[in-house]
């Protein structure tokens, strides 16, 4: 079918914008979502028998679905969001764009997962609602889903296309996958803490052509294989650790987003941290999102975050909750390894975070007695088809965990590292050595548990880390004999 399809196709699924009380003759009764026609037959300017708006100047073809059952939007699952990449994919070529009318409770999560279910998109999907309902005379309804249509409608009414997953709410056009809803009354009620809204909304359009992502020149293709056994998990002061363990040792539990307190913080007692590092070793993925409002995660920056990185747990950096967890659904939907999960976690897929994170695994290891440099290899090559441009590196964090000694209660854990020079002794010079990563010399004691040690190696990875040529790392220990858990090099790329 034609790439020059016009026209709104609109698919409704419930909600608020579309409800009217329960029991007709008895206005205080509870708000039930109706039929589409509640919805259109209250739209300016629309000719319901030739099905086209006049907006902008011009008629605009509409098409439209009704869910079979509308829902109140606390009732959507994760088959409502395949039957809604699924109407996608199957009207994609016969319309401009699309709009899905929803309830505002959980469309985020909706917009979120729809943006990692549809690969490709070369057109808007423009998601809205209302906080009143259409048939109330001071609803925002017909504001909210008049410039949805103007706003999926672009291409026939000559202005910028936005080819995204979106939510339009008030006056501001917002990511998708960027979204929360912040307020349960205001009609301002969504909002994007971490990222510019596309769009602002008052007489005029105005597209923030700078954000936008660029249409795909490729078949829309939808990944609608979506894992369930997920979990979102708030810590707070004083969580029992029983609580966390019954939760992170559910049956068949795959995945969880722990959203912690400020850049990624969480207690630091062994009790906690054993936890985490038994859910890890499991093989579930857990990823860390903060709880504040907005702002992003910094493992490592912090030593109450330091464990959780050491234990497994990844960054969630600056994405919004819901984007998290139905990225995990989507990206565990793909049935691959859970390393290769966790990696996937970390890149940039859909505009969704500001920087992909590429890791860089490498083993754990040992200087034994006779004090002989070790060699570790990296572990597989960085995840396939995911190459970078290094002039967008902005930084590259070398990170070596649970560094003890070997023998000995307390002490001093003294080593250098180099990279790429599997020759490195304990002659070789730091001076001026581009394979040198840093000489550390840190106090150890038992009690407190593994050291580790996080570094920023920008320059030395511009040198040296190619993502189609794995590397190697050599550890020199200038003093007693010491082990090491794990080494990981995370390169934290610009989108
Ligand atoms: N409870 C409604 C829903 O999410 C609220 C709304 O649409 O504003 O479906």
């Amino acid at each position: 079918m034609s790439a020059n399809a016009d026209g709104v196709f609109i698919i409704y699924t419930g909600g608020t914008i579309g409800s009217l009380p329960k029991d007709e003759r008895d206005p205080m009764s509870p708000l039930v979502p109706k039929k589409l026609e509640e919805v259109m037959k209250r739209l300016p300017n629309y000719d319901e028998r030739d099905k086209k708006i006049f907006i902008g100047g011009k008629w605009i073809r509409i098409g439209t679905l009704c869910w079979e059952k509308p829902i109140d939007s606390s009732n959507i699952s994760p088959k409502d969001w395949q039957d809604l990449a699924t109407i996608i994919k199957q009207n994609y070529n016969d319309w401009e764009g699309f709009i899905v009318l929803h309830g505002t409770d959980t469309m985020a999560y909706t917009s979120s997962v729809l943006a990692f279910m549809l690969d490709n998109l070369s057109k808007p999907v423009v998601i809205t609602g209302s906080q009143k309902p259409i048939g109330e005379t001071r609803s925002d309804a017909v504001q909210n889903l008049v410039t949805a249509i103007e706003i999926a409608a672009a291409k026939s009414l000559g202005c910028t296309v936005v080819p995204e997953v979106v939510v339009f709410f008030r006056d501001q056009l917002y990511r998708g996958c960027r979204t929360t809803k912040m307020s349960a009354s205001d009609y301002n009620a969504f909002y994007s803490p971490n990222f510019t809204p596309l769009a602002e909304v008052g007489e005029h359009i105005v597209v923030n052509e700078s954000a936008i992502r660029k249409p795909s020149l490729q078949t829309l293709n939808i990944n609608t294989n979506l894992d369930e056994n997920i979990a979102s998990l708030d810590i707070f002061p004083g969580m029992s650790t029983i609580l966390l363990n019954n939760i992170l040792t559910t049956e068949n539990l795959k995945g969880v987003v722990l959203k912690t307190f400020g850049t990624g913080n969480a207690p630091t007692t062994p009790e906690f941290l054993k936890v985490i590092e038994e859910a890890v070793s499991s093989g579930k993925v857990i990823v860390d999102v903060t709880q504040c409002r907005a702002g992003e995660v910094e493992l490592g920056l912090y030593d109450v975050s330091a464990g959780l990185l050491s234990r497994g747990v990844t960054s969630g950096l600056d994405m919004t909750p819901e984007a998290a967890l139905t990225k995990m659904a989507v990206i565990l939907g793909k049935k691959s390894s859970n390393e290769i999960a966790a990696d996937l976690m970390q890149l940039n897929l859909k505009g969704e975070q500001r920087q992909s994170i590429f890791n860089i695994h490498l083993p754990g290891g040992a200087i034994g007695d006779d004090g002989k440099p070790v060699k570790v290899g990296q572990i597989g090559t960085m995840i396939e088809g995911h190459l970078y441009e290094s002039d967008k590196l902005d930084k590259a964090i070398f990170r070596l965990m649970g560094v003890e000694l070997i023998e000995g209660k307390r002490g001093i854990i003294d080593f250098r590292a180099y990279i790429d020079l599997p020759g490195a002794d304990d002659n070789t010079s730091e001076e001026g050595n581009p394979n040198f990563l840093g000489k550390w010399s840190k106090k150890y004691d038992r009690d407190e548990g593994p050291v580790s040690i996080f570094q920023d190696i920008k320059k030395q990875a511009l040198n040296f880390i190619d993502p189609r040529h794995p590397i190697t790392i050599t550890i020199v220990s200038i003093g007693a004999p010491i082990k090491w858990s794990k080494i990981n090099i995370a390169l934290f790329v610009n989108s």
